[in-house]
């Protein structure tokens, strides 16, 4: 089955735009592939007039720390994620969620951006980079700008993007400092190779003495069409002890706030419901284990 009649292989951005510009929106943007070829051969459709391939433009297959900000291009692989020393000390749980992504081969190609721009609310690495407050670079409609990665969502499989148009060319982060963390786990069915039951990912700070937590992010997902923080969560740990208590007020704040759906495919409302507990407690632990040790030494 024909998937494409051009594929084309830029190696800068403007080259990327010019071809972009030239098929006048029958072009597509493809990365790893493992979303967009398989959705192209389930859905059966007509070949794209063209393919062009944004893995060949080498200022987007990057990742560099300047000492503050992490920068890591949309055509970075997972594999390169989690591979990274620089992203296991300052980016853990980023690691973690691009660690289980697929098996080797899907993360050997398949991209962070490609994860981003798909826009499901439950991707691996955009559940990461939603708690880690991660900035994206775009360029919409010929505007090159850079905005919360929050709000490139518009819902389910839905961005600002539109890649017969627009780039989405890096993420930039805040690295992790003495007494912060973070950390990602996720449920997922035995022989699931795509999207989880349940995601979650939090980041957290603490206060000097390490008693309290000082700052939190969390993203629990999905729970809404596009990723969001829950933000009755964060409000229950900031400024609180970090004691056992605290997680429960967390897990109770999740309970009441976040409304997971059924879906045929993974689990019931009520199975993930429920598994907010364990997934919560279990991820917050963990960060909380990471940022008093990164306070101690
Ligand atoms: C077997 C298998 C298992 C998987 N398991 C998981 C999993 O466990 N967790 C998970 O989150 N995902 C999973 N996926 C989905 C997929 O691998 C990831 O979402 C991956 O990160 C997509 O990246 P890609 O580079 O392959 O994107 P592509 O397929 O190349 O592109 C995806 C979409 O984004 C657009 N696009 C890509 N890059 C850009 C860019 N720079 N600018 C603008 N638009 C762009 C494309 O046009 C397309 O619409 C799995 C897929 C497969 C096939």
């Amino acid at each position: 089955m024909k998937l494409w009649n051009h594929y084309h292989t830029p190696h800068t951005i403007p080259e990327a735009l010019a071809l972009l510009g030239d098929y006048g929106g029958r072009a597509r943007i493809v990365a790893g592939g493992t979303d967009l070829l398989i959705e192209s051969r389930a859905e059966g459709h007509a070949p794209h007039e063209a393919l062009i391939d944004i893995t060949t433009i080498r200022e987007l297959c990057d990742i560099t720390h300047d000492g503050e900000t992490v920068m890591i291009g949309a055509g970075v692989t997972h594999s390169q994620i989690v591979k990274s020393t620089l992203l296991q000390q300052q980016a853990a749980c980023l690691v973690e969620s691009c660690g289980v992504v697929g098996g080797p081969q899907v993360r050997n190609v398949a991209t962070i951006g490609g994860n981003v721009a798909h826009a499901l609310p439950a991707g691996d690495g955009t559940v990461s980079l939603v708690a880690l407050d991660a900035e994206a670079e775009v360029i919409v409609n010929g505007d090159r700008r850079w905005l919360p990665i929050r709000d490139l969502y518009l819902g389910p499989a839905q961005s600002l993007l539109n890649p017969s148009r627009d780039l989405l060319l890096r993420f930039r982060l805040r690295g992790t400092k003495p007494g912060e963390a973070s950390a990602f786990n996720r449920i997922m069915r035995p022989q699931g190779v795509a999207l989880p039951v349940l995601g979650c990912a939090v980041w957290i700070a603490l206060d000097e003495e390490g008693a309290r937590y000082a700052k939190a992010r969390v993203c629990i997902a999905p729970v809404a069409p596009t990723p969001v923080r829950s933000e009755a969560v964060e409000a229950a740990l900031v400024g609180q002890a970090t004691t056992d208590a605290t997680l429960a007020s967390a897990v109770a704040a999740a309970h009441a706030t976040l409304r997971p759906r059924t879906s045929k495919y993974r689990a019931t409302a009520e199975y993930r419901h429920e598994m907010i507990e364990v997934l919560l407690r279990r991820t917050l632990i963990t960060a909380l284990e990471r940022a008093r040790s990164s306070q101690v030494s």
